[in-house]
């Protein structure tokens, strides 16, 4: 194993415009985020819309630049390199997004689509990229005929094979998935799934698999870092985390999700309230006016993240919520 992607205090701050005749606002995306993920291990994250994981993704891809932290790709730094460095991070990190048709061209054969990151990034000849996408169309159940054929011949199910079989073309150090299979039926998603697993076991890709719910990476996830308004509130080894949760938040994730054929398009959040809004978020702890165990230090001291039982969890009161 080695160390494929490493964020330290990963931040990422931006103001917004709140009208002609008031001071911008500052929203805080994404705030103090650190793991360290290794070859063949999948990270989930986890949290509801707006809790900063679509922000982390653009942060782990290269798309948006962190404001504050640092983040390492296969142990090169990413601030500060060069055009020509980045152009090699950028390769080592792909993206698979929750809906496949966003990142396939419509007018385009598939087989041509695959065999593009090849052309721009190798000097293969054209039948070595063609043999290429040839064994990476089977390695995802694709058939050869299907390489003349165009996205809107497939099903939903198949276009995530094929933009989960553009991603792996350049064989990356990690991917990063964003709902892949929350757009799918719910009778393929574990397919979909699956064929994410046997893919990362082959190639040895560091998975960072996204969600809103945490069933759903249940069965993928090695560690889960569950996020809220911005902020890590727990995070650990899955298997631990999803066997006792410790984070009031992450209990009540893990309670409002139906473990057998979660529907990911209806969220069964029963938490109370709504999601604070991200422009003036709640003093203290993100959570307290949907905690049951909130109490004036909650209301007035943001916890920072300790290590109990292996775990980073961020609440001042784990110890009296659990016994
Ligand atoms: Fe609930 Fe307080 Fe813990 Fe926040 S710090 S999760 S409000 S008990
Ligand atoms: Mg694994």
């Amino acid at each position: 194993m080695s160390t494929v992607l490493q964020a330290r205090e990963l931040t990422r701050h931006y103001s917004v415009s709140r009208g002609l005749f008031k001071p911008a606002a500052l929203v805080q995306a994404l705030n103090g985020v650190s793991f360290t993920l290794e070859s063949g291990r999948t990270l989930a994250v986890v949290g509801e819309s707006g809790c900063g994981k679509s922000t982390l993704a653009r942060a782990l891809t290269l798309i948006e630049e962190p404001s504050a932290g640092s983040l390492q790709i296969a142990g090169r730094e990413v601030a500060g390199a060069s055009h020509a460095e980045r152009k090699q991070l950028r390769r080592d990190v792909q993206m698979v997004f929750q809906n496949p048709y966003a990142s396939l061209n419509p007018r385009q054969k598939i087989g041509d689509q695959l065999a593009e990151p090849l052309l721009i990034n190798t000097n293969l000849s054209r039948a070595e990229r063609r043999e290429k996408v040839q064994a990476m169309m089977q390695q995802v159940g694709l058939r050869p005929e299907h390489y003349q054929r165009y996205p809107h011949m497939f099903s939903g199910g198949q276009r995530q094979r094929i933009a989960l079989a553009r991603a792996m073309m350049l064989q990356p150090k990690v991917l990063v998935a964003d709902e892949p299979t929350s757009a799918l039926d719910v009778s393929i998603q574990a397919q979909v799934l699956n064929l994410f697993m046997d893919l990362q076991e082959q190639y040895q890709t560091g998975y960072v698999f996204i969600s809103h719910n945490l069933a759903v990476v249940r069965h993928v996830a090695d560690d889960v870092l569950v996020m809220y308004l911005g902020r890590p509130v727990e995070m650990g080894a899955a298997e631990a985390l999803y066997a006792r949760p410790l984070h009031p938040y992450t209990r009540a994730l893990l309670s409002a999700t139906p473990a057998i054929h979660p529907d990911p398009d209806k969220p069964r959040m029963k938490i109370s309230g709504e999601l604070p809004n991200p422009l003036n978020p709640p003093s203290g702890c993100a959570f307290h006016k949907r905690c049951p165990h909130a109490d004036e230090r909650c209301r007035g001291e943001r916890p920072e993240l300790r290590l109990i039982d292996a775990r980073q969890v961020a609440c001042h009161h784990v110890e009296r919520i659990i016994d």
